[in-house]
C-alpha cells in the first residue's frame, strides 16, 4: 500500500510528492528539500518516505 500527497517547502516553497509506503522494519530516517535543505520529513516508524520532484504549478 503506498500513499502520494503534495509536500510545499515552507522555506524555499519548492514543491514535492510525498510517497509513503509500508515498511516491513521500523526506519528512522530524514528526507530533506533538494534546493534548501530544510528537513522536509523526519520519521522513526514502520514507514519509509520518498520525495518526487513535482512540476505543479501555484495557480494561487
Ligand atoms: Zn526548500
Amino acid at each position: 500500500m503506498s500513499n502520494k500527497e503534495i509536500i510545499t517547502c515552507p522555506k524555499c516553497g519548492e514543491k514535492y510528492y510525498l510517497i509513503e509506503e509500508n515498511y516491513p522494519m521500523r526506519d528512522k530516517d530524514k528526507l530533506y528539500c533538494e534546493k534548501c535543505d530544510y528537513i522536509l520529513k523526519d520519521w522513526d516508524a514502520a514507514v519509509i518516505y520518498y520525495l518526487e520532484k513535482s512540476k505543479i504549478v501555484n495557480n494561487n
